[in-house]
């Protein structure tokens, strides 16, 4: 679907709709917009002209939320129907709408700007978020919750709630990179709908005091086991041994951050 256009639609949108009108790689169920999107249209024509695709950036208040490929853009006397293609979520509040400049001033776009419509500069960082493999774009489903969780003394909610809340978008989408599978062992938990559990695991954790970063290179897929294993510092990870996808390249510095860890608790045991 590339090249991305130089120039982008910059339109508020609730993430319900967009999610309702998406049909992935096809084009999506029309949107009505109250405005005449007529330099919208004019850039659609131009990027397809170039053999380009003009990126349509989403915007839920200040922040970006999704963005996409325009796939149609059809003028009526006073409204714009739009159709999107390949909608992918920006990862939770990363970007806002101050990181886009308007294509006709080279001005920031200000976070109190208030209309729903803008011509902006297609960002570097849309280019960036499509480092992984398009296949992996779908937006992924959550993973289902532990139905264990309602019974679990107070101690045991709060281990299993920090692990559920980790499932973000992110890791999703290495899940489903790796099938479900876990990179140590390649075992996948095949649930009674047909779908497949696994979990997401920060190899340099989250939060004090480690402070590590929610990026794909310190993520793992894994299976309930593994994970455990790691998070509890049980097992060092040997990078060349891990089932590794050219779509999630890991930082070999997190592993070796995972791995100095254990070093310093059997230096102290
Ligand atoms: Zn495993």
């Amino acid at each position: 679907m590339f090249p991305l256009f130089r120039s982008a639609i910059y339109v508020n949108a609730s993430n319900k709709h967009l999610r309702d009108a998406s049909r992935g790689s096809e084009p999506s169920h029309p949107i009505t917009e109250k405005k005449r999107w007529t330099s919208g249209k004019k850039l659609l024509d131009e990027a397809r002209s170039r053999g380009e695709e003009l990126p349509l950036i989403f915007a839920v208040f200040a922040e970006l939320t999704f963005w996409a490929v325009a796939r149609e853009i059809t003028l009526y006397e006073s409204s714009t129907e739009y159709q999107f293609a390949d909608l992918q979520p920006f990862p939770e509040k990363r970007y806002r709408r101050s990181n886009l400049v308007v294509r006709s001033t080279g001005a920031p776009l200000p976070d109190t700007f208030i209309k729903s419509y803008a011509l902006v500069q297609t960002p570097p960082f849309l280019s960036e978020e499509n480092s992984i493999e398009k296949g992996a774009l779908q937006i992924p489903q959550p993973t289902p919750q532990a139905t264990d969780l309602a019974d679990a003394p107070p101690d045991r909610v709060q281990t299993t709630t920090y692990r559920i809340l980790r499932d973000t978008v992110l890791a999703r989408r290495i899940k489903i990179i790796h099938e479900f599978r876990c990179q140590v062992c390649g075992h996948t938990i095949e649930l009674p709908d047909g779908s497949r559990y696994a979990e997401a695991h920060h190899i340099q954790p989250l939060g004090e005091p480690h402070n590590g970063r929610d990026v794909i290179g310190n993520i793992l897929c894994l299976c309930p086991n593994h994970h455990a294993e790691l998070d509890y510092r049980v097992s060092s990870i040997t990078l060349a041994k891990l089932r590794c996808s050219e779509a999630h390249a890991i930082d070999a510095r997190y592993v070796d951050y995972h791995n100095r860890l254990i070093q310093e608790n059997s230096r102290v045991l």
